[in-house]
């Protein structure tokens, strides 16, 4: 029988202030999860436990049965491999965002705040060609990749994430960065130099390189599973582990990555998958932004849309028998906008086939419901 993964980013939460306890998803109207679930109650399961990070990177590769050794420690390797550029074993790529900084040098922001993402192109676009010894490649918005040789000591440079550290003072965190890499440090001056031209009101833009990672090869997901796998997603990271598995991937034309993506298009491209492969990965980036917004409403609609014009659709229209499993990664609360290793909603049944009494206890149950052949 094939599966099917249906994985709503940060699906996870805490009550929200004022909704009688509830989290986003025990909110929302969900007809399509209610039939699936058969009169039962979702699972509350930790992915990620105590011994992986609480991010997609590490929670989807766990879902998907790669085992921990495997799990690469920065995600800039996979969203390279998502822009269809790889690194030679010499090489290593790092991620690097631009941040807006003021005149004491304090971050005020991760993510370029202040510029459209016109602007952030262009600003990308005066850090190419700085130094033929690495390569800069523009991602969207504020986030942009570094190649560089890996004979530059900044593979194990302790650059802490731009995002927790915003109030900071960018001079001290990239300090050793800095001192171990004379072409890093080259770059750096020279780019924060023409980026000064995007100066406004007291803020200036520069580069901040963190998450360093070198080549890492995973075992394929045929290998894995003996099965054919293929995922639909918009999410840079996401797309990166499907190529880095050796999934056929779908990236629907006006998927967003956000709450405003479009869901029928990737029902539409699933009902495609679904008859050439015996797993397919559906993944929803929205909800995790939504709770990095705050906006707990905005979650529950976004669960709503993806039961109603998602799931109804491929429960309805897929006339075979298909194991679903509706689940999140990880907790992403909308109350601290930050992700948790809490436990997140699982749903687990069979879309026209017998319904079936799932006991899942751990992340494992998940796998081996999909991936395994019970009948
Ligand atoms: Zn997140």
């Amino acid at each position: 029988m094939r599966s099917l993964l249906v994985l709503i980013d940060g699906l996870g939460d805490e009550p929200i202030p004022g909704w009688n306890g509830l989290t986003p998803f025990q909110r929302a109207r969900h007809l399509n999860i209610d039939k699936l679930l058969a009169g039962n109650a979702a699972a509350e399961i930790s992915i990620c436990e105590d011994d992986i990070v609480p991010e997609s990177c590490s929670c989807i590769l766990r879902l998907l049965g790669v085992k921990n050794e495997f799990i690469p420690r920065s995600r800039s390797y996979l969203e390279l491999l998502a822009h269809n550029r790889d690194i030679s074993e010499f090489e290593m790529v790092l991620r690097c965002n631009l941040v807006a900084v003021n005149n004491d040098g304090v971050i005020t922001a991760f993510n370029g705040a202040g510029l459209n993402p016109l602007e952030m192109q262009s600003a990308a676009a005066v850090c190419d060609d700085i130094l033929k010894d690495i390569e800069f490649i523009h991602l969207s918005e504020y986030r942009n990749l570094m190649i560089l040789n890996r004979e530059e000591q900044v593979l194990n440079c302790m650059v802490p994430p731009p995002h927790e550290n915003v109030g900071e003072n960018i001079f001290s965190l990239l300090a050793e960065l800095k001192h171990n890499s004379l072409a890093m440090k080259y770059f750096l001056e020279v780019s924060a130099r023409k980026l000064q031209n995007f100066s406004r009101n007291g803020i200036r833009y520069m580069l901040y390189p963190w998450g360093a990672a070198d080549r890492c090869v995973l075992p394929s997901f045929q290998a894995l599973h003996q099965l054919k796998g293929a995922a639909v997603c918009k999410a840079e990271i996401v797309a990166g582990i499907a190529k880095a598995l050796g999934m056929q991937v779908e990236i629907p034309k006006h998927a967003t990555g956000d709450i405003d993506t479009d869901i029928d298009a990737k029902a539409t491209s699933v009902l495609k998958l679904l008859p050439e492969n015996d797993f397919v990965l559906a993944h929803f980036n929205g909800s995790d932004e939504a709770s990095h917004r705050y906006d707990a409403a905005g979650k529950q609609h976004f669960i709503e849309k993806i039961d109603k014009g998602f799931l109804g659709r491929i429960m309805q229209e897929y006339k075979q028998p298909v194991k679903i499993v509706v689940c999140g990664d990880h907790v992403t609360s909308s109350v601290s906008g930050k992700h948790g290793r809490g436990a997140v909603p699982v749903v687990a049944g069979i879309s026209n086939g017998l319904a079936v009494t799932t006991h899942m206890t751990s992340y494992q149950d998940i796998i081996n419901f999909l991936m395994r052949e019970s009948d």
